[in-house]
């Protein structure tokens, strides 16, 4: 459900309205009073009764439950943290917010859980061992920091003195040593010549 009319005859298209997390808070404008719109102080004060991604907007002087859900109004999943709980799942495995306690992982596509992203770690440590099937990386004058443990190449934008580093893939540590390109600068001996 993308817009519905909110039946409550308490709102007026004057009202400001404020969301509090899934909390809508309305006041009537009062140019007297300037202090933020707060739980005291609201005239009225509305949660929707099924689904906590839906919030108040006002649409041609009437009030409407909007959804904020990007999937819901037909948008690519982004990281917004507003969700409706149909569509406020891991973006790997599906499982619902619900089901999770604590914190889950931000992605640019939805959030991942904390399993699916242990599993994807894994899956990269084992592709980069994998990839060096045995051998050493090269990790001598390279372009980008290597690890030396699993051979990623860690794109630093400025490592300019040396320093250690906890490899993002293996975990492994190890030390960076820059290595400086040598370039040159001259100036004459005696009298400048011209001819
Ligand atoms: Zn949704
Ligand atoms: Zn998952
Ligand atoms: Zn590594």
């Amino acid at each position: 459900m993308a817009k519905t009319l909110i039946n409550d005859k308490r709102l007026t298209p004057t009202m400001k309205r404020i969301r509090s997390g899934s909390t809508q808070l309305f006041r009537e404008e009062n140019p007297n009073n300037r202090s933020f719109i707060s739980n005291e102080n609201a005239d009225v004060i509305l949660t929707h009764d099924t689904d906590k991604a839906m919030y108040a907007e006002l649409i041609d002087g009437e009030w409407y439950w909007v959804s904020g859900c990007a999937e819901c109004i037909g948008k690519p999943r982004g990281t917004s943290y507003i969700e409706c709980d149909e569509h406020d799942v891991c973006s790997c495995c599906g499982i619902s917010r619900k089901e999770i306690e604590g914190s889950v992982w931000g992605g640019r596509h939805g959030w991942i859980c904390p399993s699916c992203h242990d599993a994807k770690k894994l899956e990269a440590r084992q592709r980069a061992f994998q990839k060096l099937n045995g051998n050493e990386p090269d990790t001598h004058y390279t372009d980008n920091p290597t690890c030396p443990h699993c051979g990623t190449e860690h794109d630093i934008n400025y490592v300019n003195e040396n320093t250690t580093l906890e490899c993002y893939v293996c975990e492994g540590g190890f030390e960076i040593e820059v290595n400086w390109t040598p370039s040159y600068t001259t100036t004459v001996v005696g009298e400048r010549l011209t001819h």
